[in-house]
Order: C-alpha cells, then structure tokens, then sequence
C-alpha cells in the first residue's frame, strides 16, 4: 500500500517514500521522533470520519484528528458536490455518506498541506482534482485526475469561484461562493474572530511580506462575502466577512511596522 506521511498526511507513490519534502519544508516540520509512515488500510483501522453540518455546509473530519487534523467541505452546486480542500481517510462509510448526497463533481484544494489522498478520493467518485499549477511541484502522487489550472481565477461549477491568492503558497487558492468565502489556512480564521490572519508558516510562525498581505486583500476586494470558513472544525467566521479581511490586512501592516500597542 502507498505511503501516507504521519505529520502532513500525504499519501506518496510510493508504498516506502524516504522522505517527506513537504515537511522538510520551511512551512512545515519533520517531528523531533522523526519521520513516520503509515496507510491508508492502518488509518482505517483505528479513525472514523466525523460528518456533520458547519454553517451552511457539510464537512468532512477524521476522529481521532490525524496529521494537520484539517476538515473538507462538501460545497454543494446545481449538479453535485464539490469538495473544498481534501482529508487523508477515505472509508466506504464516508464514501457512502457522500454518495447519498449527491457525490463529487470535483475535488479543490486550497494547498499542498492539504493534498492528503486527493487521488484516492477522485479515483472514488470519478472526478477531476483542481489544482493550481503554481503548486504543481508538490504533488506527491501524480495521476491523470489532477488537473491544473492557471492564472487569477477559475470556476469549476456555476457560481464557485477559485482564486489565486498566493501567500502561504505560490498557488494558495480560496474559494468563493455567494455569501461565503471557504479559505484554508490562505486567509486563516483565527481565535480573534474580529480578524483573520495571513502567514507564510503557521506551524513554525514565519510572517508574509507586507506587500504580499496587502496584494491578498486586494485580491478579494471586488468579491462580497458574509462568512469566512477556515480549515478546521468550528473555524467559521458568520458576519461581516470582507470587513474582517480589510481590517486584519491592516492591523497586520500596523503591526509589522511596529504600530500596535
Ligand atoms: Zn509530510
Ligand atoms: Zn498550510
């Protein structure tokens, strides 16, 4: 069986990959015990997807947290689900679950820390995953399903925007929806539900260029927005949106440049 990395939960196309290059990243880390693997089949046996509504979606988590312990969105559109950013365990419970609710028309996934068993999940509802090509280097498990698209913005079903808003990564995509925009950890919910939070590093607290942070808000600028929803559970944001974004991008300015009390 191919190897799922333990730390970031990437699966390889290998069954015994000697490295994890996406932990050994500056944006992640390899643990002090070092690197471990394991399966898909050995995730099965011990963790459970949890299933359940967060806000106006469905998502997606698996109990006990593993890896980076982020929960998916199942988006829907007039013709299927999409699923926004992806998790590793992928079981015939959760498969059905998702089947009963209209299956998959595409998987997108904000970044590569999320890239998990996205071919796994393609591979199980027949659809593509939309990736940005930005990101194209830190594909683990390459496969016909990923499919890369380029420039500012994309729209994989009527009324779902993806946006190029870089920062975190090259690539790092959100998604846009009427009323809502699903972030990842591109524009990251944070305690301070009054603000979001922009880095180049959450795990190792590496900050991002101002120019960078001012480039991403403007980006969202002509998109209206109520809610945010981040990439873990309960990281939902209800109100107020695209003031929040505007406001954190410059307490992160004032910050940055020494202006905060
Ligand atoms: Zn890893
Ligand atoms: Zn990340």
């Amino acid at each position: 069986m191919l190897g799922i990395c333990v730390t970031c939960g990437v699966q390889y196309a290998e069954a015994a990959p000697e490295r994890c290059p996406v932990c050994e990243d500056p944006r992640q880390y390899v643990p002090q015990s070092g690197q471990a693997w394991t399966t898909l089949d050995a995730l099965r046996s011990c963790h459970a997807n949890a299933i359940r509504a967060e806000g106006e979606l469905t998502g997606i988590g698996t109990e006990p947290r593993f890896a980076i312990g982020q929960r998916a969105l199942l988006v829907p559109t007039g013709d299927g689900n999409v699923l926004w950013d992806c998790i590793t365990l992928l079981d015939d419970e959760t498969a059905a679950e998702v089947e009963r609710r209209g299956g998959l028309r595409a998987i997108a996934i904000s970044h590569p820390h999320y890239y998990s068993s996205m071919v796994e999940w393609a591979h199980r509802f027949d659809c593509p995953v939309l990736l940005h090509e930005d990101d194209r280097q830190w594909v683990m498990r390459p496969d016909d399903s990923v499919r890369f698209w380029s420039g500012e913005a994309h729209e994989p079903a009527e009324g779902l925007t993806l946006l190029r808003l870089g920062g975190h990564f090259a690539g790092g995509t959100v998604l846009h929806r009427e009323g809502m925009l699903l972030s990842g950890d591109i524009v990251q919910v944070i305690p301070d539900r009054s603000h979001v939070a922009f880095m180049y590093s959450y795990p190792n607290l590496i900050p991002l260029p101002v120019e960078t942070v001012l480039d991403m808000a403007a980006r969202l600028e002509p998109y209206a927005f109520e809610a945010i929803y981040g990439a873990w559970w309960g990281t939902v944001i209800p109100a107020d949106g695209a003031t929040i974004v505007r406001r954190s991008a410059n307490r992160y300015v004032q910050a940055v440049q020494g202006n905060l009390p």
